[in-house]
């Protein structure tokens, strides 16, 4: 984990960062507000000051949430209940009253690292199956009747993303964005294609429907 210290006390940036140094987080120091608007993304947590020279804390993390969910603790002299309310609905994480004792900090930052791995651990690619087609998203395979059937990686993909929500609705333009990257017509012919070999392959028609005019819908 990477710590982003936002202060421009270079008496409590320099404690921070060797508190955080004993415990074997790395950090990075930024003097400004708005430095952190163009630098939050080298950091996995952001702690941030109010008493800022250039900004007020409350403005830098307001633009800072228009961008970016790092998540952000504020570490300041003001203990005013308001300003701890205004801080918190501007998207702050946490709020710590200075002078904030290191182990509690720690103890804090740890707390956010252990509900980002938690959220950022994907649950793993399940197997779906409409009667005898078996789609395994983490294998990237399918099996029609048990018998395996090829496809290629951008079949796989129209497959997979039609199968985000069976029954719901798929735009060309999602399609085309999501998987060649290009949501305009470059790529319209390609999609009609691939989209056929797919269809043929599955073997069934209605299957997959098209939605005139708009897209794409799995059927089963
Ligand atoms: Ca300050």
């Amino acid at each position: 984990m990477r710590v982003g210290i936002v202060e421009d006390d270079d008496g409590v940036a320099g404690a921070i960062a060797d508190g955080l140094k004993m415990h074997r987080i790395e950090s990075g120091r930024m003097s400004r507000g708005l430095d952190v608007l163009t630098r939050h993304q080298e950091f996995d947590v952001i702690l941030l000051d109010l008493g800022l020279p250039d900004a007020d804390g409350i403005d830098v993390l307001r633009q800072l949430r228009q961008v970016s969910l790092v998540p952000v603790v504020v570490l300041t002299a003001r203990d005013d209940e308001r300003t701890i309310v205004r801080t918190l609905r501007s998207g702050a994480d946490d709020y710590l009253v200075k002078p904030a004792r290191m182990a509690e900090l720690l103890a804090r930052i740890e707390a956010i690292g252990r509900r980002m791995a938690r959220s950022s651990a994907a649950p793993a690619p399940a197997a779906r199956s409409f009667g005898d087609i078996v789609v395994d998203l983490g294998s990237r395979s399918l099996t029609i009747g048990g018998e395996p059937v090829q496809l290629t990686t951008k079949e796989f993909d129209l497959l997979a993303m039609l199968l985000e929500e069976p029954g719901a609705a798929v735009s060309r333009q999602q399609l085309m964005d999501r998987i060649w990257g290009d949501a305009f017509v470059a790529v319209s012919r390609s999609l009609d294609v691939h989209m056929n070999a797919l269809r043929s392959k599955l073997g069934r028609s209605g299957l997959i429907e098209t939605i005139r005019g708009f897209g794409y819908r799995w059927t089963a």
